[in-house]
């Protein structure tokens, strides 16, 4: 996922708030493809097979229930994940759209453009990812911590040596939530 870039069909009749989103996609580095109803979206999802679907529900011809249904009935699109923009927020509206498995339901207007992209990005960052962090030993917070956990100054392992690292584990990307553990790259043992 590092260097390709993801690849987001926006399906909406909105042309204002549609152009909006593309901007602002394309801003995140997104590759942005638009459909203007659930028609011309299944049709675009099929030939591109984009990474991602955002799509609002009420549209000309075919609304976006019925594409997300027409879309998983197809093995090459039924994996493709939906997020839906709903205009008015409606609970019904977020029931049917939770039993047709579609991975966030935004309200319009109570959710920045912003946050929506943001939130259309957590859906590709794994939980479960790990990350190694690199840090100054002798800096002063890392001299605290050592000292807080009882680690040695020079956060090597007691057991073979070698520079203890610092493990970050995601847990909840939407939130942003981790794990953190110093662990040996020596021995393996983590560090309690
Ligand atoms: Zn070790």
């Amino acid at each position: 996922m590092e260097n390709k870039k993801l690849k987001v069909l926006i399906v909406d009749d909105d042309v204002e708030l549609r152009e909006m989103y593309v901007e602002i996609f394309q801003n995140a580095n997104f590759e942005v493809i638009v459909a203007n109803d659930g028609v011309e979206g299944l049709d675009k999802a099929t030939k591109e097979i984009p990474d991602v679907i955002f799509t609002g529900i009420v549209m000309p011809r075919m609304d976006g229930f019925s594409m997300v249904e027409s879309l998983q009935k197809t093995v090459m699109t039924s994996t493709i994940p939906v997020v839906i923009s709903s205009h008015m927020g409606r609970e019904e509206d977020r029931i049917r759209a939770t039993k047709l498995g579609v991975k966030d339901f935004i309200v319009r207007g109570t959710t920045r453009p912003i946050e929506v992209v943001e939130r259309i990005s957590s859906l590709f960052t794994q939980a479960g990812k790990e990350y190694q962090l690199d840090f100054d030993v002798y800096a002063q917070d890392a001299q605290k911590i050592a000292k807080d956990l009882n680690f040695q100054a020079n956060y090597l392992c007691l057991d073979c040596s070698a520079k203890l690292v610092l493990k970050l584990k995601l847990i909840n990307p939407k939130d942003r939530v981790f794990e953190a553990k110093f662990v040996c790259p020596g021995c393996g043992s983590v560090v309690k």
